[in-house]
């Protein structure tokens, strides 16, 4: 058969024809890779019915999620304005809504698990505004187009095996099962392997649902915090004002030396008088200032980043009645990520910093910074500034 795809791959036509031959080349290479992915499947005890199932009607990568790969953006939004959209007036106002229409199940799934119900509630906010958008691009197209084009290594491949276990095993339907571009999946978004290691199914109808099942999801949300290590007898932090004279170099310690040394939750609460936190100022000197607990790094394995830890913290307070943050956000914004590259190299090459050069903020870094600031006599805030990088660099500090 001499399709019309096969006279264009074969250059027989047409302006253009080159890149329709390349086309097609891409869309053999994809059916390929599916075919030999076929005996890996089998070893995990997919059939070839569900194999089949899986995969009908899938013959081309899908363009739009390529494109997404490579519309990630250098760009990285200031901790504040991320927090000001993931916590926003509407999104608190739906969130207790559903606190006050799910009641029952939430405190079911907060005395099994043992994880505050308004934490729930504030990841299942983030990750799809509280079910309402849990994405609809098609998981297995998504890992395999992902994975064909060894994007993240063998990452995607591993989680496109993870998603054929899930469809063996009858939790969902192949066309049920969808989420974001980069195969995140349902109201919690979570990876196949996630999944398969976290979520439950918290209404007992036997299936483990996280695309239409609210109790299912915010008990799966619930699971994995609890295996990541949630320690119910502590918050994931407070926002505190520092005394005058504090001392930023000494950023760690037990909440109760933080207490005797002046520091104060700006809501008035009184801070507890076990466990340990570390101080975090992810605006500088002059904005809301944090005292984070190991719930913070809890939240920040749900989703390995600052801006969302904090986010969700926040959000998990106004959702529980608490007050907005006490203390404005600067105008100034910290460095974006071709400046916080620089600034990790520049670390590295002083002998501050062994992490990797990929332009992304977190403890690592931070601990770095505190540590360059205070060999260099500076305030040890952690907060990395075009002024930091180019002191780091030698050169005089930019113009505001
Ligand atoms: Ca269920």
């Amino acid at each position: 058969m001499l399709s019309r795809r096969a006279v264009l791959a074969a250059g027989l036509c047409c302006p253009g024809a080159g890149h329709a031959k390349e086309a097609a080349r891409a869309d053999d290479r994809f059916r390929a890779f599916i075919a030999a992915l076929r005996p890996d499947a089998a070893a995990r005890g997919v059939s070839p019915q569900t194999f089949d199932a899986a995969f009908r009607g899938i013959v081309a990568p899908d363009a739009a999620v390529l494109a997404r790969t490579r519309r990630q953006s250098e760009f990285v939004r200031p901790v504040w304005d991320y927090l000001v959209g993931a916590a926003s007036a509407g999104r608190i106002t739906r969130g207790r809504a559903r606190a006050a229409a799910l009641a029952q199940t939430i405190q079911a799934i907060e005395g099994r698990y043992a994880v505050p119900g308004p934490v729930i509630l504030a990841i299942w906010g983030v990750e799809s505004d509280f079910g309402a958008s849990a994405g609809d691009v098609p998981t297995i197209r998504a890992l395999a187009t992902l994975a064909e084009a060894g994007h993240r290594g063998t990452l995607f491949r591993d989680e496109l095996l993870a998603a054929l276990t899930i469809l063996q095993r009858g939790d969902v339907a192949p066309e049920r099962m969808s989420g974001s571009w980069a195969g995140a999946m349902g109201q919690v978004q979570f990876l196949p392997s996630t999944y398969l290691a976290h979520a439950v199914d918290f209404d007992g109808d036997g299936h483990r649902d996280i695309w239409t099942s609210a109790p299912d999801s915010l008990a799966s949300i619930a699971a994995y915090l609890k295996d990541l290590g949630w320690d119910p007898a502590l918050s994931w932090g407070y926002e505190v004002r520092l005394p005058e004279g504090f001392d930023l170099a000494r950023y760690t310690g037990d909440l109760a030396s933080f207490s005797e040394r002046g520091v104060r939750r700006t809501d008035g609460g009184s801070l507890p008088t076990r466990g340990r936190a570390s101080l975090f100022l992810p605006g500088g000197r002059t904005a809301p200032a944090f005292l984070i607990t190991g719930n913070f790094e809890v939240i920040r394995g749900y989703n390995t980043s600052d801006s969302y830890a904090l986010a969700v913290g926040h959000l998990a307070d106004r959702l529980g009645g608490g007050p907005p943050l006490a203390t404005s956000w600067p105008t100034a914004s910290g460095l974006d990520g071709p400046g916080l590259r620089k600034l990790q190299a520049g670390l590295a090459s002083a002998g501050f910093y062994d992490g990797p050069t990929d332009g992304r903020a977190g403890p690592k870094l931070r601990e770095a910074v505190r540590r360059y600031q205070i060999s260099a006599g500076l305030p040890a805030d952690g907060y990395a500034t075009s002024g930091l990088l180019a002191h780091v660099e030698g050169r005089p500090a930019p113009k505001p």
